[in-house]
């Protein structure tokens, strides 16, 4: 990346909650005994050499996309910039849809991003379900202490009498029975003695909360499903909002950081971890729950469901389709870590909910390839063009070697050849027979320069028996070179972008598109599948410059004119190039 993109660090209110916590000191007395665990656990340890511990808490059950890169970007960038040590933690809970491939596809994604989990000598990779005992432990100690029941209402009662937003609710005739009864039956429930659906275990908060959320919400639930990584151990699971303020605690995280619609929640949080440090299965300081707002990119769906659809239904080749907001998506699309990097703190972090332009996230790629991708031309949709004077001038060659810099930042990186021949390859549009005012390419009388090559001449053009132009005819003017003395003697007002007929190599070339034409595809309900691009992809066989034959996978260029590619990392070969259009320039090219 270059210096003036160089990602630099815009405070924003999570920045001033750390700098606060570790200013009053906060955190500062909290023990880690170098694996999660419960209260005792924690006091058997060191003080924690962490001074911040944040955590990504993806569900195993897709792939990761461009707003969960915020999220990581954020996460992990925090604990990098305060000492600390940000967890990867799977949040699988939830039996249902959960899957290793999806754990190993996240895995990936991360340290690509370029983000890692080993910190002061440990790995802090993390699975939610390894905690399934203490939160079971914790449910019946909320039984014992009187702060949940066993509820056998059906689901049908229970939302009945959760009361509405101007309501209380109703109290279960359930919610006063025995705590030995409760305990009891949630024992059984564990056991495999009750149906699924059966029974669920409630907290005991307040039926009447202006907050539904405290309005006795149930953490535990009976359901026989195969789990894949206790597998039929158990036949209950914690419900989510449990579960979640759990997984933080025994993981000593201090700011624990997610998206606004988990606001409502936080009082439940809270109230869990408290009760549970009463019972002196926690200690303090415990974590404390922030809430931002999620990113929303125009043009793009990022519910994992809707991903999902897109993949399962075949509009998509897959999940690292191109077009696909993925992380493997946009990877193969051409994307670079730095790039999101750079996007991620441009789009800050706020706690109102917005819209980002995809815009930002194209010119992120931009900024950061400019500096860096190798310069190359490309010619993609060819026509011949003949110099008719070529003998005269070049008597017995058959080539003149041409030179341009790798990139024009960066003289250092030396320069590129390529060959000049009596036949190029030039762009179809860049020859008109009769040209409308302020055309500056080749039409006939007028003088162009092959870009670092020479001034050349149009003299008309060859058709076939259709009328389809099949070759343009120019000659060559001679002491014209570019970079030779006088080259420039001769003033032309078009530049056009050519390929050498002798060495120009064949390459396919995907140029793609949004993969939807409204800019919020799923807006008010709308089905997102109805506002799909049917062009979203074209595949050009194009001639491109020698060099890029040798293109290695994920080599990104700027072909000149045309914007940045990547070297598909899947379909791309030496000798048998594929690329793919990452990003236009940004000044379109007319002359
Ligand atoms: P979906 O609703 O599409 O299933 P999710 O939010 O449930 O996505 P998780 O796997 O639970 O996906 O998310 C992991 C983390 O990523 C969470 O902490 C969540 O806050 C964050 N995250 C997910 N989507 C976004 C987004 N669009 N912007 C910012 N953060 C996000
Ligand atoms: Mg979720």
């Amino acid at each position: 990346m270059s210096e003036n993109n160089a990602v630099t660090h815009v405070s924003n209110f999570l920045r001033a909650v750390i700098e606060r916590d570790m200013a009053a000191g906060t955190y500062a007395s909290r023990r880690w005994a170098r694996s999660p665990g419960d209260a005792a656990h924690h006091a058997a340890g060191e003080p924690d050499p962490a001074k911040i511990r944040t955590r990504f808490p993806p569900e195993p059950n897709g792939y990761l996309h461009i707003g969960h890169a915020k999220s990581i970007c954020l996460n992990f960038g925090l604990a990098r910039d305060y000492d600390g040590v940000c967890h990867m933690r799977f949040d699988d809970t939830n039996p249902e849809k959960e899957s290793v491939e999806y754990v190993e596809s996240i895995k990936d994604s991360v340290q690509w991003l370029g983000f890692g989990w080993d910190a002061f000598g440990a790995s802090h990779l993390y699975f939610a379900s390894d905690y399934f005992d203490f939160m079971y432990r914790a449910a019946e100690y909320l039984i014992e202490a009187g702060h949940a029941y066993i509820d056998e209402q059906t689901p049908d009662e229970m939302r009945a009498s959760r009361g509405t937003l101007t309501e209380p609710g109703k109290a279960s005739p359930w919610r006063d029975r025995p705590r030995e009864e409760s305990l009891a039956l949630f024992r059984a429930m564990r056991d495999g003695q009750h149906a699924d659906g059966a029974m669920v275990l409630r907290a005991k908060i307040d039926m009447a909360s202006p907050n539904i959320n405290l309005r006795d919400p149930a953490i535990y639930r009976i359901k026989r499903a195969h789990h894949h990584n206790t597998g039929d151990t158990w036949c209950i699971y914690p419900m989510y909002t449990y579960a979640h303020p759990l997984e933080d605690a025994l993981e000593g995280i201090t700011h624990s950081i997610c998206t606004l619609e988990f606001e409502d929640q936080r009082p439940f949080y809270d109230w869990v971890l408290e009760r549970l440090a009463e019972g002196g299965l926690l200690a303090h300081p415990l974590p404390k729950q922030y809430e931002f707002a999620r990113l929303n990119l125009t043009y793009v769906v990022t519910s994992k469901r809707k991903l999902m659809q897109l993949v399962t239904e075949g509009h998509v080749s897959g999940w690292d389709d191109p077009r696909m907001p993925t992380l493997v998506g946009l990877r193969r699309r051409g994307y670079t870590p730095e790039a999101i990097q750079l996007f991620a703190e441009r789009i800050g972090v706020s706690k109102a909910d917005s819209w980002i332009d995809y815009a930002t996230l194209e010119g992120a790629l931009r900024d950061d390839l400019d500096g860096r991708a190798a310069r190359a031309m490309v010619v993609l949709d060819p026509l011949k063009l003949k110099l008719s004077n070529w003998d005269a001038l070049f008597a017995g060659r058959e080539t003149e070697t041409c030179s341009a810099p790798v990139n024009p930042h960066h003289p250092e990186l030396g320069q590129r050849s390529f060959m000049l021949s009596r036949e190029v390859w030039i762009e179809r549009e860049d020859f008109m027979e009769v040209a409308p005012k302020g055309y500056h390419r080749l039409f006939p009388g007028n003088r162009t320069r092959l870009k670092y090559g020479y001034v050349i001449e149009c003299t008309g053009c060859e058709k076939d028996a259709d009328g389809r132009i099949t070759a343009v005819l120019a000659t060559l003017v001679p002491d014209t070179k570019s970079g030779t003395p006088g080259a420039d003697s001769v003033k032309v007002k078009g530049v056009i972008t050519w390929v050498g007929a002798m060495d120009g190599v064949a390459a396919e070339i995907r140029l793609y598109d949004r993969l939807f034409t409204e800019a919020h595809p799923d807006a008010g309900g709308r089905d997102f599948l109805t506002v799909m691009n049917a062009d979203s992809v074209k595949s050009v066989q194009a001639i491109v410059e020698p060099g890029l034959a040798a293109a290695a996978p994920d080599d990104r260029f700027q072909f000149e004119r045309h914007g940045y590619f990547v070297a598909d990392r899947k379909d791309s070969a030496p000798g048998r190039p594929v690329f793919n259009r990452a990003v236009t320039l940004k000044d379109s090219w007319s002359r």
